[in-house]
């Protein structure tokens, strides 16, 4: 077998974007993720589903290096980034939002936008108080928040926004660093069903330009938007499969599906 067929038989055809390998996380006693092994391909839209505790915001935060993993491995695009530092990881394209909000309140949707994107290319944030001087960034600020749907919230600061525009807003914050893989932790947790379906307007939208890991309960959405989907019990992935995969997969509904999510 030639290394192209082996890549083949194990991604489905294209190296994929993130391979996580063998990751184990331990708080004391409890093991928050238990030797997972995920493979998230080029533009697919892959959702991590089980319930509260099984350890997926744990998983994110090991892609992400906040939390650093007992063993294992995480590669992005071909590069081992184990023991890479966050902010290094998130220039090479990781991007996310998380299941807590945070944005700057007291600051507008655009100035969200324009700190990411100077924070994101390592600068400092002086240019918030001379916007004029970055025209260029400022266009590029608005053309995201008019990606997510925000385009005439502008000047409106982050308190005075509802929960679903602090949300669509977060993934604009993501998305001006340009990422080449999202990681959305909940997005539509606490959401009514109006906010919901704009959001997975949104992410349908995302989907195929990204490569996206989505965390989420809300299993309408989930199976609406899902290429693949995995199931993370105990902090074991316990099945990776298509939507209908998962739906008749007697594991996976007595461990998941049976039980309603409780939040
Ligand atoms: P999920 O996102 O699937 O709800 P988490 O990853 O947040 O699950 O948590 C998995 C388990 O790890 C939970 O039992 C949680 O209490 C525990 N846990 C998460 N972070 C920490 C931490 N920093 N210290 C101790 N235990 C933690
Ligand atoms: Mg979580």
């Amino acid at each position: 077998m030639t290394k192209a067929a082996i890549g083949e038989a194990i991604c489905g055809g294209a190296a994929p974007t993130l391979a996580i390998d063998n990751l184990r996380k331990a708080f004391g006693a409890l093991v928050a993720t238990d030797s997972v092994t995920l493979e998230i391909r080029p533009g697919e839209l892959h959702a991590l589903i089980g319930p509260n505790g099984a350890g997926k915001s744990t998983l994110i935060s090991q892609i992400c290096g906040e939390v650093r993993p007992d063993s294992g491995s995480i590669r992005f695009n071909g590069r081992d980034m184990t023991r890479l530092k966050p902010h290094l990881r998130a220039r090479l394209g990781l991007g996310r939002t998380f299941q807590i909000t945070q944005l700057c309140q007291d600051f507008t949707t655009l100035e969200n936008v324009l700190l990411s994107i100077e924070t994101g290319a390592g600068r400092s944030s002086g240019m918030l108080s001379n916007p004029r001087r970055n025209v260029g960034l400022v266009a590029q600020a608005r053309e995201r928040l008019t990606e997510v749907g925000l385009g005439e919230q502008a000047g409106r600061r982050v308190a005075t926004l509802g929960h679903g525009e602090r949300r669509l807003l977060e993934i604009a914050v993501a998305l001006a660093r340009r990422p080449k893989l999202l990681l959305l932790d909940e997005p539509m947790a606490g959401l009514g069903p109006e906010e919901s379906a704009a959001m997975t307007r949104l992410l349908a939208a995302l989907k195929g330009q990204y490569a996206i890991l989505l965390v989420e309960h809300d299993m309408g959405a989930v199976f609406a938007l899902a290429d693949r989907i995995s199931v993370l019990v105990y902090g074991r992935r316990i099945f990776t499969g298509t939507v209908e995969e998962i739906r008749t997969h007697p594991e996976v509904r007595a461990a998941y599906l049976g039980a309603e999510p409780t939040c």
